[in-house]
């Protein structure tokens, strides 16, 4: 039986609360006028529709979806697609706002969006998740589109459902549009390189900051909490570029390795194990907690929101985090950890390289090509290596932390264009 650690104490925050607060510091030291502010906190468009799906026992059932777009201005909405029983529009609305900043800092030509659907999808079978996929789409046909918004996978949805999606797009469009969803297998127009991305990116802007912070990778130790798609492939290339990955988790618990971990083998024991680390054996077993506290040079938050608060920020160790996963300082603790002379490389900068080929995955759609994992990586590398300086340089600037600084450069980016394209 697997062993599931207790929850942590964590102060569970409202996303767009944790959002908003950051956008707030950082609108005043932009100096943006009131006008401009209410403009680019609101959503342009907000859209609830009612699905009724035909479930396998042949009733009907009713699931309630949404599809947000916070904004247009740089191009053509961007964000995935949740499905979970705990989503609301507060939630949705949010995260597309953090898609907006996102796209900005990495300078892609991308607005921000988000969908979700109201389910529990490992409660359904493939059928009724074709159905509720499906239906979706037909709902949000208005919506979406590869010139106007562009879906993704999030939480609960992957390659198959982003496969059910551009299918029912182009049927209704009477031709293939690969370029109305990213996320979507291999061989119906995915990009190779996209599934390690994120994790890349975080080792990329990782490196980056060593750099500045004259660490040296060689001599210097990580802990990744989380061990799937951004956890597993930031601890793999932060052991290829000579890190010690000291310490690892999952949901099922922490490891603890003084030597460092074989990150291959790992992997290879989670593939084999049900996809959790539970029975590892390569190391001491330890706490998620103690893992967010462990003595490392670098900390690598990669499972979840709202892991480092106020109750755990002031005994981290590591000089450095760079943020794998969305949200996982919670406001409040970020106080604690800019006190403590801790640098943070944030979540919309440290995991935007997953976008930046998701960008790549609909330029290639549109070109009608697929490009080398080779081109690919070059070019997310360059991306993330640029934002990351821009984002340094405002810090130095404006003398805020890289936080403040990302939501700075991504506002202004925003603004800016906002006011060269004019309104009414
Ligand atoms: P995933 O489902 O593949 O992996 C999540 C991992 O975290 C699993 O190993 C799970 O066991 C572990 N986990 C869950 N709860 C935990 C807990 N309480 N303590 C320790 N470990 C826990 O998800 P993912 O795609 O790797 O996403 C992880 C985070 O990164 C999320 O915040 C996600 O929003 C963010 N993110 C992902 C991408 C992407 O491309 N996949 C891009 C940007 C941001």
């Amino acid at each position: 039986m697997a062993y599931i650690e207790p929850a942590p104490i964590i102060d569970k925050e409202n996303p767009f609360e944790s959002m908003m607060s950051r956008f707030n510091t950082a609108a005043e030291l932009l100096g943006l006028d009131n006008e401009t502010y209410e403009i680019l906190k609101n959503p342009v468009k907000q859209v609830i529709v009612n699905l009724h799906i035909t479930m396998d026992n042949g009733k009907k059932q009713v699931f309630e979806g949404y599809r947000v777009i916070h904004s247009d201005t740089l191009g053509p909405a961007k964000g995935g697609i949740r499905f979970a029983m705990d989503v609301s529009i507060d939630e949705v609305k949010a995260l597309a706002a953090w898609m907006t900043w996102k796209c900005a800092v990495v300078d892609i030509p991308y607005g921000g969006a988000k969908g979700a659907i109201k389910c529990d999808p490992t409660k359904m079978s493939k059928g009724e998740l074709e159905r509720l996929v499906r239906a979706y789409t037909q709902a949000m046909y208005d919506v979406f589109g590869p010139d106007k918004d562009i879906p993704a996978p999030d939480m609960g949805t992957g390659p198959q459902e982003m496969a059910w999606l551009m299918d029912e797009y182009s049927k209704m469009n009477g031709r293939t549009v690969q370029g109305v969803v990213t996320g979507k297998p291999l061989v119906l127009g995915g990009s190779l390189g996209r599934t390690e991305a994120t994790g890349r990116g975080v080792m990329i802007t990782a490196l980056e900051a060593m750099l500045k912070l004259k660490m040296n990778p060689a001599h210097s130790s990580c802990a990744v909490q989380g061990f799937g798609n951004v956890g597993s492939h930031a601890a793999m290339f932060m052991a290829e570029r000579g890190l010690k990955v000291k310490a690892i988790s999952d949901v099922t618990g922490a490891y603890w390795n003084d030597k460092g971990f074989d990150i291959a083998e790992v992997i290879k024991y989670r593939d084999s194990h049900n996809k959790t680390l539970d029975g590892f054996k390569g190391g001491d077993l330890i706490t998620n907690e103690e893992l967010l506290t462990a003595p490392v040079d670098v900390l690598l938050p990669c499972a979840k929101e709202d892991v480092i608060t106020v109750h755990n920020a002031d005994k981290i160790q590591a000089k450095l985090i760079v943020e794998g996963a969305n949200g996982p300082t919670s406001y409040k603790a970020d106080d604690i950890i800019n006190s403590k002379g801790i640098v943070v490389v944030p979540d919309i900068l440290a995991n935007a390289g997953g976008v930046t080929v998701s960008y790549f995955e609909w330029v290639q759609n549109r070109m009608g090509y697929k490009w080398e994992a080779d081109r690919v990586n070059r070019r997310s590398d360059r991306i993330m290596k640029q934002a990351f300086e821009n984002v340094y340089n405002t810090a130095k600037k404006y003398n805020v932390p890289m936080r403040i600084a990302a939501y700075i450069v991504a506002i202004a980016k925003v603004a800016d264009t906002y006011k060269l394209r004019g309104g009414f």
